[in-house]
């Protein structure tokens, strides 16, 4: 028997076509997306509009799946950090960070990534593999379900790269924006990518979501080595990318441009200088983030007082700076420390490596 289709990660346009080859019409759609996403309810048998045989036809062909919750952490702020467990043994790790309005949930779209920045737990671990449509909305699934307050702004901040996983994370995000499931807008979906040029370019065509570019360094010299995938795609092209996505559309947009603050590697006001007159023509908002650090780094987070002269400077220049709180230091607030953090305890075994959870 050929293995069934999961539905979980299936858009509002998937589904269509779908029930179209069931002979079903196009609301049927709607109707599974709510059921799903906006209920919580997984088993055909509940879906108390759908007929008997519409029932056992789906339950013949599909079934609606998410991923299993393998650990939870709760730090003393609220933050909570959840290890999560793939079909294929493989751990992720998805963040839900509340906030006094809004409920922020941090997902993963890689299990490890391969670009190896070299501040980055993740990248560390090196790449295991792609997620699944399903996997990421499955993580937001459980993020809304699992836990009473529903999740309101989503930010692909997690372990990889999404934008090396391109169909799986736009199809997810889909999900995400569809007024029958959780209905975000535009402004509350943030994508966050280190710099893939041609799929920046590809992004303001498919999908309307907030752009987040990992910049962290003025120069190529320093970004070769910081965030390596700029050799590919140097700074350039990546300024480029970003002035041609913005004019891409008609409403005002900001991308945010991320950086990490690293003692003595990217943080002299000499690095903000370079950096003002590289963003000038772009329309941004600059997020400093105080490095997070993590076993086998030799890095160090930047001064207090290096961070806000560095934040203070950007401001005159009349940069919007909002330096990262930091949260959930307790449970390790960047991502894929906690994985890393878990396959070292489990001696001689890297969980990524060789998916030998149980
Ligand atoms: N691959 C994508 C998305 C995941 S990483 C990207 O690079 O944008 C998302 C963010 O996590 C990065 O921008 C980086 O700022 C942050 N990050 C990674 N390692 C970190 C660390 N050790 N401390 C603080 N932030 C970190
Ligand atoms: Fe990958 Fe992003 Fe980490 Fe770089 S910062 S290694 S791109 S997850």
């Amino acid at each position: 028997m050929s293995k069934k289709i999961n539905l979980l990660g299936y858009s509002f346009e998937s589904l269509k076509s779908f029930f179209s080859e069931l002979g079903e019409p196009d609301y049927r759609a709607k109707q599974l997306l709510s059921w799903i996403h906006q209920k919580g309810v997984i088993d055909f048998d509940n879906m108390t509009d759908f007929n008997k045989d519409l029932r056992k036809k789906l339950n013949s062909v599909s079934i609606i799946k998410p991923p299993e919750i393998y650990k939870e952490y709760i730090s003393d702020e609220g933050t909570k950090k959840y290890l999560i467990k793939l079909d294929s043994g493989s751990i992720i790790e998805m963040v839900i960070i509340p906030e006094k309005n809004r409920r922020t949930l941090c997902v993963s779209s890689q299990a490890g990534c391969a670009l190896q920045c070299t501040f980055c737990a993740t990248g560390a671990q090196g790449f295991d593999q792609d997620l699944s449509s399903d996997e990421i909305i499955g993580q937001m699934w459980l993020a809304n379900f699992n836990n009473n307050k529903p999740i309101t702004n989503v930010v692909f901040m997690g372990m990889g790269e999404p934008l090396l996983n391109y169909d799986a994370v736009i199809e997810s995000a889909k999900i995400m924006k569809h007024q029958n499931s959780y209905g975000l807008s535009r402004k509350r979906i943030t994508i966050s990518t280190s710099g893939i040029v041609p799929k920046i370019n590809k992004l303001s065509r498919d999908i309307d979501v907030s752009l987040a570019i990992s910049l962290h360094a003025p120069d190529d010299k320093l970004r070769d080595e910081i965030v390596p995938i700029n050799k590919k795609y140097p700074i350039k092209q990546l300024i480029k990318a970003c002035k041609d996505y913005l004019s891409h559309f008609e409403s005002k947009k900001n991308i945010t441009m991320e950086y990490i603050m690293i003692d003595g590697v990217n943080d002299s006001i000499n690095h903000a200088r370079k950096l003002a007159v590289l963003l000038s023509n772009v329309s941004c908002k600059i997020n400093l983030i105080p490095f997070n650090s993590f076993n086998g780094s030799d890095y160090r987070r930047s001064k207090e007082s290096t961070m806000k002269s560095f934040k203070k400077y950007l401001i005159e220049k009349g940069f919007i700076t909002t330096l990262r709180v930091t949260r959930g230091d307790g449970v390790d607030a960047a991502c894929g420390q906690l994985v890393g953090e878990l396959s070292n305890t489990i001696k001689g075994k890297n969980l990524i490596k060789h998916r030998s959870i149980q």
